[in-house]
């Protein structure tokens, strides 16, 4: 599908590890040629570059730097550990300013065999350990809950409650939340956590994918938008009502389609940007 005057990508964005295979400066340029709007960088993709020069090359081919993906993870037994996820999530704002990313993804964090408190507690003093270097910066903090089937290991902040208490008892404006379906779908207070987030703006950013039935694998079984049972249209609808007008960002890790040829999936991401976000 070539892009026409007729459908409009200004709002997709793809992340890089999406199309995973495809390093940086070939994402770019075939993110640009299928006609993509934004893309959000893992921190990954840029290992033994240059950020600035990444950045610029980025937007000369007419992309938007949406987020880096991603820094977060405060939480250990050890002080030392926490002060080393601190000086790590620092880099990653330096890492995101020197890109031109307006916004860090922050994917909490979580110790097995600490209780999910303490974890949250510790996740909301390194955040705002690292608010002093934002400020200065300018970058945003999105925080992203995950699944609670990722709270052993991967985040403790699980739910949009959980993610909109962290912000009220931060109350900062360059602090908000990365709202991803995925993780977010199944919630019975999704609305009105959603409408929750309408004071402040507070959604930064908005990622897509669909949930499998089965999922074989939770990490790596992502389906793209319109191959599982998320309403996406609902889910939507709720979070642009809450004021969001950002980039619709397609975030799939998938061992399927990781193993086809990574033009058809992109255009594949294209097909169903259109037909299901
Ligand atoms: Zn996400």
């Amino acid at each position: 599908m070539k892009a026409s005057p007729l459908v409009n990508f200004s709002r997709l964005c793809v992340h890089t590890i999406t199309t995973k295979g495809w390093e940086l400066e070939e994402a770019i340029d075939r993110y640009a040629e299928a006609g993509v709007c934004g893309i959000t960088v893992w921190r990954q993709w840029l290992e033994g570059r240059n950020q600035a020069v990444a950045g610029a090359r980025i937007r000369s081919a007419g992309l938007e730097v949406v987020s880096l993906c991603r820094g977060g993870f405060y939480p250990a037994l050890k002080e030392k550990s926490r002060v080393e996820a601190i000086e790590d999530n620092q880099r990653a704002i330096e890492d995101a300013a020197a890109l031109g990313a307006p916004l860090v993804v922050l994917v909490c964090g979580a110790v097995p065999g600490q209780s999910l408190v303490e974890s949250r507690k510790q996740i909301t003093d390194g955040i705002a350990a690292t608010l002093p270097l934002a400020e200065s910066l300018g970058i945003k903090l999105a925080i992203e809950p995950l699944h609670p089937m990722y709270a052993d290991d991967r985040s403790a902040i699980n739910t949009l409650a959980s993610a909109n208490d962290v912000c009220d008892e931060l109350d900062h404006p360059l602090v908000g939340i990365a709202y991803d379906v995925y993780h977010l779908w199944w919630d019975p207070e999704l609305e009105v956590q959603t409408r929750r987030t309408a004071e402040g703006n507070r959604i930064f950013a908005y990622h897509v994918c669909d949930w499998m039935t089965p999922t074989t694998d939770l990490l790596n079984d992502r389906g793209l938008m319109g191959e599982g049972c998320i309403d996406l249209r609902g889910i939507r609808g709720m979070v642009e009502a809450s004021g969001f007008d950002g980039m619709i960002e397609v975030e799939v890790f998938s061992n399927r389609w990781w193993e086809k040829p990574r033009q058809e999936f992109l255009q594949s991401i294209k097909q169903s940007y259109l037909n299901y976000t």
